[in-house]
């Protein structure tokens, strides 16, 4: 059996050290509040390192892409690439002394009335499984929208013959020039793999089942910045004007617009617009095939869609989406987390549970919302760590 070693006491424990984790570490740095960060991967922020496609840039110009206290400079392109991003995360971390335990997996945290504090049991994967022991007056959970990924379950899959993958572990189109590549998912990962496959030359088809809002990037920070002074219905119908100009109806090519405009729905509901890179003049031209049902199975290399149409393809590439796994560790009922492994209390009541437990980046609201969660959480935690310094120094 794994040895377990002796507790070691912290006042907050963050688990994840993406750029959430990191936000929440860094605000409380700055209240004077040392917090450490338990990380299972090998580096900080490895969604970016481990899990996103070679030509993944922001989709959010670098004015709303900064995490609190630390802009990006004038140098800094406006929409950073994700080797940017990510290197922006390691400066942020050493910047503001962020305390990380990294290849740490959390497996359990629970709350021990008796102690009044979170004992957490960690996993040292680098050691080869020794179990470690935390003790934390506070737990922030940042361990992301994304732990693990979505695959539906498509009968006959197993046996298809070419290659299969999730988004998260494709990098680029090698190797696909002339193959028949279907991608599941119409998100703005999916929307973007098939646009990197068909600018390299592969056979691209592309399963668009949901209605969604395609939006180019400049259109999105025209909205972005209207945000602070025009009502979401005003900024919605400015967007779909825009967009009309642009793109003129997109539903004659099988993608259409929902009935809640963009803005409202960011705000109101986990779906985000697809920010076009060129996909839809591929789609326009044809060079994208877009396919109106979903996966039904798959026979050899015969996918069968739910429309009874059936097509040949080389390889499949699902963009399906991720899942929490915050319900596999976090042994807490007081509702803070849902069933889904995200926030359970919508936006923005959502960053706050019981006896000292917090999430951050848990309602899907990206970049910008990591950064409003982090100074909520350290704003909560310094209060009631030193109540008596934070009615003097003005935070
Ligand atoms: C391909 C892609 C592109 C995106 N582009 C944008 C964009 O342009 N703009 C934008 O605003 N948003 C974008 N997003 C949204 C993005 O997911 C979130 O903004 C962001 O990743 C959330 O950061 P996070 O720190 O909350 O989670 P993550 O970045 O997922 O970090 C969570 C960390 O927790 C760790 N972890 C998980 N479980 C455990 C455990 N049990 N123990 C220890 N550690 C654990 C993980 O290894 C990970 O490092 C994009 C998402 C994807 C997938």
């Amino acid at each position: 059996m794994a040895a377990v070693a002796a507790a070691a006491e912290e006042d907050v424990i963050i688990v994840g050290a993406g750029q959430s984790g990191l936000a929440v570490a860094a605000c409380l740095s700055l209240r004077g509040v040392r917090a450490l960060v338990l990380e299972r991967d090998d580096c900080v922020g490895s969604l970016w390192r481990k899990r996103a496609y070679d030509r993944l840039h922001l989709h959010l110009g670098k004015k709303y892409s900064a995490l609190p206290h630390a802009p990006h400079p004038d140098s800094a392109p406006t929409y950073l690439h994700r080797d940017e991003y990510a290197a922006y995360l390691d400066g942020y971390a050493a910047r503001f002394a962020v305390r990380t335990r990294l290849r740490r997996e959390v497996r359990c945290a629970r709350y021990d009335r008796a102690t009044a504090r979170w004992e957490v049991e960690a996993v040292d994967l680098g050691t080869g499984g020794q179990t470690e022991r935390y003790m934390a007056r506070f737990l922030v959970v940042a361990s992301g929208e994304n732990g693990e990924k979505f695959v539906p379950e498509v009968p006959g899959l197993e046996a298809f013959p070419g290659q299969v993958m999730h988004a998260a572990e494709y990098r680029s189109a090698e190797g696909m020039r002339g193959k028949a590549v279907l991608v599941v998912g119409s998100g703005n990962s999916g929307m973007e793999i098939a646009y990197d496959l068909a600018a390299a030359g592969a056979v691209t088809s592309i399963v668009v089942r949901s209605e969604l809002h395609l939006v180019t990037k400049e259109i999105w920070s025209v909205a972005m910045a209207l945000y602070p002074y025009l009502p979401a219905w005003v900024i919605d119908k400015l967007v779909l004007l825009m967009c009309a100009v642009v793109f003129g109806d997109t539903s004659r090519h099988g993608l259409r617009r929902p009935a809640v405009g963009p803005f409202t729905m960011k705000l109101t509901t986990p779906a985000y617009p697809v920010v076009d890179v060129g996909t839809y003049a591929k789609i326009r031209t044809g060079e994208i095939r877009v396919l109106p049902a979903g996966v039904k199975s798959v026979r050899g290399n015969v996918v069968e869609f739910g429309d009874g149409k059936r097509h040949p393809f080389d390889a499949i590439v699902f963009a399906t989406g991720y899942r929490s796994t915050v319900r596999q560790w976090l042994k807490s009922e007081d509702g803070l987390i849902g069933d889904d492994g995200m926030a359970a209390r919508s936006y923005p009541e959502h960053w706050k549970g019981e006896n000292g437990l917090y999430c951050a980046g848990m309602v899907r609201r990206g970049i910008y919302g990591s950064c409003e969660d982090a100074e909520l959480i350290a704003t909560d935690i310094s209060k009631l760590l030193r109540p008596q310094q934070e009615q003097g120094n003005g935070f």
